[in-house]
């Protein structure tokens, strides 16, 4: 049996609807289904690897992914702030392996996180 391609690259190949707020030729950035904050958008590499370390080696993807980010913040008024969380592995909550940024704003945020 051919193994099902992973949720984030059926997203990336429209297999699976979502909404889309910004990409570029090498990110996608889409909202979480199940937002916990005003902003919780999605920032993905098309590229498949398993978490965000391993996409460090592909330094120009990894700059885009954090560059998308920073451009969907921007254009989602997140002024006052907004916070980059990439959960990697289970322990830390990781339930979808392919790289992804949560990029969360527009309310006040608690440190540390849970
Ligand atoms: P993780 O738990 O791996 O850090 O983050 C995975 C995120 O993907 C979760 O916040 C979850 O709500 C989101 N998610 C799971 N399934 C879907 C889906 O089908 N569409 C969208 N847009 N987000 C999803
Ligand atoms: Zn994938």
């Amino acid at each position: 049996m051919i193994a099902p391609m992973c949720l984030f690259c059926r997203i990336l190949e429209g297999e699976v609807p979502a909404q889309v707020v910004a990409q570029t030729e090498a990110s996608l950035a889409f909202r979480d289904i199940d937002g916990k904050a005003p902003t919780h958008v999605l920032v993905i590499p098309r590229r498949h690897v398993q978490n965000l370390a391993e996409l460090a080696e592909y330094a120009a993807e990894l700059a885009d992914v954090v560059g998308l980010a920073a451009r969907v913040a921007q254009d989602e008024g997140l002024d006052l702030g907004y916070r980059l969380v990439a959960n990697t592995g289970s322990q830390a909550g990781q339930t979808v392996h392919h790289a992804h940024l949560h990029l969360l704003g527009g309310r006040e945020m608690t440190w540390p996180p849970g």
